[in-house]
């Protein structure tokens, strides 16, 4: 079995998804393993266990809460907000300065946003 394997990715070298050559992982550190860049021949080590937890892209719509103003939210969850086709995870949150409640949230496509939480119901 000496067919050499590839897995398109961005490059941290070059800047650019590019199709990387799979060299190998370290010994007794499985999740982390050495790539070589098909464009520009840079060699880089990716540790998937990180790219994980700091890739927001990690969020499935399937985990993700339906963003409604009248909800209350916490800090790491992840909501959807149907009206932009959006996903992303809370922040922070912040008292609005009529006493109303906001979160902060990092979206994928939006960027960071802020929106109205736990609104009253009349
Ligand atoms: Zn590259």
């Amino acid at each position: 079995m000496s067919k050499t394997k590839y897995v398109v990715q961005l490059c941290t070298s070059c800047g650019r998804e590019a199709k990387m050559e799979i060299i190998g992982s370290i010994v007794g550190s499985e999740t982390k393993t050495w790539y070589r860049c098909t464009r520009c021949r840079h060699s880089i080590l990716i540790d998937s266990e990180l790219q994980k937890k700091n890739n927001p892209l990690a969020v499935t719509r399937d985990s993700c809460i339906n963003y409604s103003p009248e909800k209350e939210f916490h800090i790491g969850e992840a909501i959807y907000h149907s009206d932009w086709d959006d996903m992303g995870t809370v922040k922070s949150k912040e008292r609005t300065s009529n006493g109303g409640n906001a979160i902060w949230v990092s979206f994928e496509k939006n960027g960071l946003k802020k929106l109205i939480e736990n609104l009253p119901q009349d």
